[in-house]
Formats: structure tokens, C-alpha cells, sequence
């Protein structure tokens, strides 16, 4: 599938599952859940995608900073309500993220990243400077982009560092049906957002 497409499932999956209360905890829901939706694809290798890695670094930073405008406007402190562990567990978490999504950007496509190993990899990583507010978020994002990637016809080295490739062949990474579920998904956002109120309250 395509990128926007596991990044509505993404959100879709952990907004259902956390029930934000209120913007702070949607923001965080939301910034996490768009992580674990983008981040197996670090190790994509086409034109238009080889920068995915260098574009998730670039939004990093610019959670950061925007977490800081966030607390300074609205008085909503992101970093309190994630944080369980010390500034160091943090900053240890944060660089070993990125030293994992810069090595995962290395390996061949849909293996390492798309793999069972892959995905408690980065969400022990992130576990270790986060708490549960965000592993959740991120660890159904990123499960439900490996699920997803299954639908296609090339197949994702599911139990890395095995090699057998496994796939249910039943459409393209960037057909109809890709762009059904984009629109599906985009939808279904919308209406636990209006009409369910997750994260619209304050
Ligand atoms: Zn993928």
C-alpha cells in the first residue's frame, strides 16, 4: 500500500484503540500512530521514496519543536504526558530510534522492517523512553502496516532473518484497492472523530 493509505489505517487503528481524551492525548495518538504507519517504508528504495528516511527525521525534529510552540500557545505540555522514564531513557530512546530507522533504511525491502523481529525492535526501543500512551499507538501502527503490506503481491520476510517471503497476492501496493481503503479509512477517521468525540474534547 501506499504511504497516505497506512498512515489513515495507522491512525484509524490507535485512535479505535486509545479513545484519545482530549487534543494532548489525540496529538500524541496521532504524531505515534503516523511513526509506526511510516516507519517499516524506511526501507524503500524508489525514487520518490528513498528521501522517507530523511523526511521522518526532518518530522522528528519538527514534533519537537512543535511541541514546544504547542506548551508555549496552549499550555498543553506533550512531553509530560508521555514521559514515565528519565531525560536520559528519553534521549537514549530517541537515538537509538533513529540509529535503527537509519539501519532499516539500509536493509532490502519488506524484510527486517516488515518483520516480526522488526516490529519489537523499534517498539522495545520506544518503550524504553515512552510510556504506554505511545507504544501502543505505535506498535498497532506498525503491526497494521506489515498486515496490510500482506494484501500485496510482493511478499514481506515476515519472520526475518528468514528469507521466505510470505504474501496473499490479491492486489497492488498502488492499485484500487489501495485506493479504496485510502478513501475507506480516511472516512472512518473522520467519523470516530464527529461522531464518536475521541480527542475532540478538552
Ligand atoms: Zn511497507
Amino acid at each position: 500500500m501506499e504511504k497516505k493509505t497506512h498512515v489513515m489505517c495507522a491512525n484509524l487503528v490507535s485512535i479505535c484503540l486509545m479513545k484519545p481524551d482530549g487534543i494532548s492525548d489525540l496529538l500524541i495518538t496521532c504524531g505515534f500512530a503516523t511513526l509506526g504507519g511510516l516507519v517499516p517504508d524506511v526501507d524503500l528504495k524508489d525514487s520518490t521514496s528513498d528521501k522517507l528516511f530523511d523526511r521522518l527525521m526532518t518530522s522528528l525534529i519538527t514534533i519537537v519543536l512543535m511541541s514546544f510552540v504547542i506548551k508555549y500557545f496552549f499550555d498543553i505540555d506533550l512531553y509530560y504526558k508521555i514521559k514515565e522514564c528519565s531525560y536520559i531513557n528519553y534521549l537514549i530512546s530517541i537515538c537509538l530510534f533513529i540509529v535503527m530507522a537509519f539501519l532499516g533504511s539500509k536493509s532490502s525491502h519488506r524484510s527486517f522492517t516488515h518483520s516480526i523481529l522488526g516490529l519489537f525492535v523499534y517498539s522495545t526501543i520506544l518503550s524504553y523512553g515512552f510510556g504506554m500512551n505511545v507504544i501502543i499507538p505505535y506498535f498497532v501502527s506498525h503491526l497494521s502496516h506489515i498486515f496490510l503490506d500482506l494484501f500485496n503481491k510482493k511478499g514481506i520476510a515476515l519472520f526475518y532473518p528468514s528469507k521466505y517471503r510470505f504474501c496473499l497476492n490479491l492486489c497492488e501496493s498502488n492499485g484500487k484497492v489501495n485506493k479504496f481503503l485510502f478513501i475507506l479509512f480516511s472516512i472512518l477517521i473522520i467519523f470516530v472523530l464527529v461522531f464518536l468525540g475521541f480527542g475532540i474534547n478538552i
